[in-house]
């Protein structure tokens, strides 16, 4: 049976491919350092998605606007889509096209639809999902290191160690094999929600800080404050490895824990003991999640959980250190090869006049042909249709009708365009808006590579034959570069071929992948990059310099900000979002396993019972949670550890259900990552549901 990696999320678990008790294909599980050969519920499920009966294998497209979509043949559709994406490049320019990548796809997949981007359509527009979900860590890491890599060290290094803080990760539910390296470490948990991973903190004689939403900064302040105050900072090793931390204390100084306590609620003496366990520990980790990133200010909320990191000396040292768990199942590959608005492949920025002469020199172009940076993933998404915005979106890996804040403006621009093309397996709440519609293969039915949160670069083998009917998304691509003008030469649909020119082209950059190989790879090197041609991998980073010029690492001066809206007496309770262990992002795959639709069917909303009772609410009831910008249905779970301010919403449901209806779209300054984890709300009884 060949093996292959799971299809959700970054931890990428190995698994193999088997003939069911019913003849259909099985997953089971198979070694793997990251998840020592364990599952989730999810994985064990996964096989499933190869014979969902509303599988799409025939391209779909609207013979006029407004009518059905009806299946037509591959010259066709192909054909179609390029003639109309031409037509409006030479009425409206270049610009007048964008493309929408996904975390999801393999590294070739990002790397071939950014050349795509910038060499057969010339247009500046194109981003990502990615936006929505890492780059506030990727600008903070940045702004530290001087490199981006999600865990810097291998994930099998976190069972040595004492103590481990997660802030803003719900591992327990998101990534379950992973709390398998986490059980001999007591465990600091910061979440507003008692979530499933701050339980086992408890149960474990860890910690749960439990901060009003989007006060984490205030947090992150005050424990900088209690671990000088308490004489735990690591004196040497802030005068030896890193730059700017005066200029950081200036802005921690004030924050007293009693201070943060009075902003965050998080009790001044839970604080000290974080600070005392986290100093005290002669090993630490530090993981920040989601729970960081999706604010107005998440860059900054990163920074200052890199600071207190910073201050105890972890980062860059055997047996402790900081790092970000990705979510999406290539998050970290798909920022790394060119599919991102501001980067070239190799992690490079597009602005950089070395790095646009390096890439034109492998794409065979001039510099100068190259597009500049365009609009982040919500300020494309929203300029669609509009003054200034492109007429005409293709769309690939990606559900943003779902997943995208204020989903209905989202919904709104996209109706509003000349022409919305998607690409994938089934036809998901986006795909049934397109006029175009192409039937893709999915994970086990094709060759690529894929690049997990501890910056592996994995062989997701094919271990499946694709339905009749179905290509690649490298063929997609191709099959529309050559439409266009291009050669098939420059647009391989070969996934090897892809790997080699997207190695040179990263070679010398960031994340350089020069030195993997299809045959590194088959004999099962832990190719964790950066991985120079012909020369050794990097599992652990910065044990001797940080990537700085000069070697140290940056403390950042940052201030607690609050949160972009506030409550009043009209939307009195703060939402936040998040993940499921039965569903996985928009729900469009996991919402088609039998097992995981039946075990979370519908949306939900969590609330304290005296919360609940205050809006005429009770246990099952149907809700309406209602923001300044839309409202989502959900079904009342009552939990009484819940915060009484505080309501909790998973957004893997369509629909009315959809959690995103609410959330605010006000961005990140540096990395434009929308604040999907702070709305403020009213819940209301929704007798018609
Ligand atoms: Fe592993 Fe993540 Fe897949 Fe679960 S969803 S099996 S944790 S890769």
């Amino acid at each position: 049976m060949t093996a292959t990696h799971c299809p959700y999320c970054a931890l990428q678990c190995t698994m193999r491919l088997e003939p069911g008790a019913d003849g259909r294909p099985a997953a089971r599980p198979a070694p793997f350092p990251a998840s020592r050969g364990g599952l989730c519920r999810k994985g064990w499920s996964a096989a499933e998605l190869l014979t969902v009966s509303d599988r799409l294998t025939a391209p779909l497209m609207r013979p006029r606007r407004g009518a059905a979509l009806e299946p037509v043949g591959w010259e066709v559709a192909l054909d179609c889509v390029a003639g109309r994406l031409r037509g409006l490049r030479t009425e409206c320019g270049p610009d007048s096209v964008a493309v929408f990548g996904g975390g999801g796809l393999t590294n070739e997949k990002s790397y071939l639809l950014g050349k795509f981007a910038r060499l057969a359509l010339g247009t500046s527009q194109i981003d990502y999902n990615g936006r929505f979900c890492m780059s506030s860590a990727a600008a903070a890491g940045l702004r530290a290191f001087g490199l981006d890599r999600g865990l810097p060290f291998p994930v099998a290094d976190l069972a040595e160690a004492e103590v481990i803080l997660l802030a803003g990760a719900n591992v327990a539910e998101t990534m379950p094999p992973l709390m398998g390296h986490l059980s001999g470490a007591r465990l600091i948990v910061v979440d507003p929600r008692r979530s499933a991973t701050a339980e086992r903190a408890v149960a474990g004689g860890g910690l749960h800080l439990a901060p009003r939403p989007g006060t984490d900064t205030a947090l992150a302040l005050g424990l900088l404050h209690a671990v000088r105050a308490q004489g735990l900072a690591d004196a040497g090793y802030i005068a030896e490895r890193t730059a700017g931390f005066e200029q950081a204390w200036a802005h921690a100084a004030a924050w007293w824990p009693e201070q943060a306590e009075r902003h965050t609620g998080v009790p001044a003496g839970d604080i000290r003991a974080a600070a005392q366990m986290l100093g005290a520990a002669s090993g630490a980790y530090m993981l920040t999640g989601r729970g960081t990133e999706q604010h107005a200010k998440g860059t900054d909320t990163v920074s200052a959980w890199i600071n207190l990191a910073l201050a105890l000396g972890l980062p860059g040292r055997r047996g402790s250190g900081y790092g970000c768990l990705t979510g999406q199942g290539n998050g970290q590959g798909g920022r790394e090869h060119g599919q991102k608005a501001d980067q070239l492949p190799g992690y490079r920025r597009i602005d950089d006049p070395d790095a646009r002469a390096h890439v034109a020199g492998v794409w065979g172009v001039e510099a100068e042909a190259l597009p500049g940076p365009g609009r982040s993933a919500f300020e494309l998404l929203d300029s669609l249709g509009a003054e200034g915005g492109a007429r005409a979106l293709l769309l690939f890996g990606s559900n943003p009708v779902v997943s995208a804040p204020q989903a209905d403006r989202v919904r709104n621009r996209l109706e509003g365009l000349d022409l919305l093309v998607v690409a994938d397996f089934v036809l998901s709440e986006t795909a049934a808006m397109a006029d175009v519609v192409f039937p893709v293969t999915q994970w086990a039915e094709e060759e690529g590579t894929m690049t997990n949160l501890e910056g592996r670069v994995l062989r997701r083998r094919r271990a499946t034959q694709a339905p009749p009917g179905v290509r690649t998304d490298l063929e997609v691509v191709s099959g529309l570069a050559v439409r266009l003008g291009r050669s098939a030469a420059e647009f391989p649909t070969e996934a090897d071929a892809v790997l080699a020119e997207l190695g040179a082209a990263s070679a010398g950059g960031a994340a350089d992948y020069s030195g993997v190989t299809p045959e590194r790879l088959e004999a099962g090197e832990a190719l964790h990059w950066p991985v120079p041609a012909g020369g050794a991998a990097t599992p652990r980073m910065f044990l001797e310099a940080f990537a700085h010029p000069d070697g140290r690492a940056r403390f950042a001066a940052v201030a607690h900000r609050g949160p972009a809206e506030t409550t009043n007496a009209e939307y009195p309770l703060l939402a936040t979002t998040g993940r499921l262990l039965a569903h996985y992002q928009s729900g469009a795959q996991t919402r088609r396993i039998g097992e995981l639709a039946r075990a979370e069917p519908e949306s939900y909303v969590e609330v304290h019972p005296d919360t609940a009772a205050r809006s005429g609410l009770a246990e099952g009831a149907w809700a309406r949670v209602v923001s300044r910008r839309g409202a989502a249905l959900a079904r009342v779970r009552l939990r009484c550890d819940a915060r009484t301010d505080t309501v909790f919403l998973p957004f893997h449901f369509a629909g009315a259900q959809r959690a995103n209806l609410i959330t605010n779209p006000a961005l990140d300054p540096i990395s434009r990552m929308p604040e999907f984890k702070v709305s403020a709300v009213r819940l209301e009884p929704a007798t018609d549901a």
